[in-house]
């Protein structure tokens, strides 16, 4: 799950890291009361979306700047009116963008130098890892690609924690000054802790500067948690922001289904994640588009795989089904009922392949054909793949 900056931003004061004061405002009239609570003078105006890069966004009405630093509250006012209800568009947000639904004031700050901080999981290793740079405000994954001497990357061990001559370590290899180590040790372990106890998947910070004046801040935050993890944070789950999700995924979590909307035409309903991208990547392979990742578990019922049916028609996009289930625990029989049951509830109009194999993999395609529905029985993924392709060609 992931947050607003000004939602990460609130943790990290709750962990002692410093960042500057701010006020949020969601619509038109609660703009001047948010300027209200900070001092007049220059102020940044930050869209909050579920996506970075901003600074170098547009807007699709042609403004340019999802982060934009106003000299008055005057200006700050007219940023926010022009980016309230406004959809921006920004290298992490696709073509459609995202409709800007809050925006953050907050006090600017002279910048010296930025780098980049973040902790996340590193799953080659098994281990959370601190990666750091002195190219802060800069997109990191280009920063990987062309100058990777440039990060910086240290392990923690859970059992012990973040130890302190780790972080000073980072802060001297950063090229920081005694006084501005002793501040980034402190910033460090908060942000170790806020990582460790919320269950985060992320924390990053991007900028982290130093001011003229030898402050270190963090400037930008973003925070991401493992939703595995998010029963045992009910306060976390409280900064959930439905605006920023998908409303078939939001439906599809209603009844545990592992839906992920793409953007292709095939939409896929399959029984295990595997097999989910094995027939994901067989459509591809067969110059196909799939519409979706959707797996139904390993005990879907007729519930569930009705609710799938209707999620997967709900995208406009979808021109067509491929339905692959595995029967193991399952049974095809009783998958090919909820398949006919679903079919026939939500009444599909676009082209429907299934291919079952797996226990009582007969009576299933039994079942199927005699359902008098207009489904197109394959017996492998291969021919499933083809099918569905072929069908969406004519
Ligand atoms: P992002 O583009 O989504 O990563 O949003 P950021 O919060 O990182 O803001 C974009 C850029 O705006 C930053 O990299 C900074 O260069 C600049 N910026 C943000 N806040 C301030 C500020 O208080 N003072 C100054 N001088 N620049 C800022
Ligand atoms: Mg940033």
């Amino acid at each position: 799950m992931n947050i607003h900056e000004y939602q990460a931003k609130q943790l990290f004061r709750d962990f002692g890291l410093p960042v500057a004061r701010g006020a949020v405002a969601k619509t038109p009239a609660e703009i001047d009361a948010a300027l209200a609570q900070l001092p007049a003078g220059k102020i940044v105006v930050k869209s909050q979306i579920h996506a970075g890069g901003r600074g170098k966004g547009k807007f699709t009405d042609g403004f340019a700047g999802g982060v934009k630093i106003a000299a008055s509250p005057a200006q700050a006012r007219e940023y926010a009116g022009k980016m309230l209800g406004n959809t921006l568009v920004t290298h992490q947000t696709g073509p459609s963008g995202r409709k800007v639904q809050t925006v953050f004031f907050t006090e600017a700050t002279d910048i010296a130098k930025e780098y980049y901080l973040a902790i996340l999981l590193d799953r080659a290793a098994s281990l959370p890892v601190i990666i750091a740079s002195t190219e802060g405000g800069m997109d990191i994954e280009h920063v990987a690609a062309h100058t990777p001497e440039k990060i910086l990357r240290r392990h923690v061990d859970p059992a012990l924690g973040l130890r302190s001559f780790q972080a000073r370590e980072i802060g001297y290899r950063l090229g920081l000054g005694d006084e501005q180590v002793k501040q980034f040790v402190k910033l460090l372990d908060g942000l170790w802790k806020l990582f460790w106890e919320k269950d985060c998947a992320m924390v990053e910070i991007n900028p982290l500067i130093v001011t003229p004046a030898g402050q270190v801040e963090a400037l930008d935050a973003k925070v991401s948690f493992d939703d595995n993890a998010l029963y045992r944070h009910p306060d976390i789950q409280a900064l959930r922001d439905l605006n920023e999700e998908d409303p078939k995924e939001i439906e599809a979590s209603k009844f545990s289904l592992n839906y992920i909307a793409l953007d292709g035409n095939i939409a896929c309903l399959v029984n295990g994640a595997g097999l989910a991208m094995a027939t994901m990547d067989i459509i591809q392979y067969f110059g196909g588009k799939p519409a979706n990742f959707l797996d139904v578990g390993g005990g879907a019922t007729e519930e569930q795989v009705t609710a799938a049916f209707r999620i997967i028609l709900s995208d406009p996009a979808v021109k067509g089904i491929l339905v692959n289930i595995f029967g193991g625990i399952m049974k095809c029989d009783i998958i090919a009922r909820g398949v006919v049951a679903a079919a026939r509830s939500v009444q599909i109009k676009v082209p429907l392949v299934v291919r079952l194999e797996g226990t009582n993999v007969q009576l299933g395609r039994e079942i199927l054909a005699q359902s008098g529905l207009a489904i197109t029985p394959a017996d492998s993924l291969a021919d499933a793949a083809k099918k569905i392709v072929a069908a969406l060609k004519n």
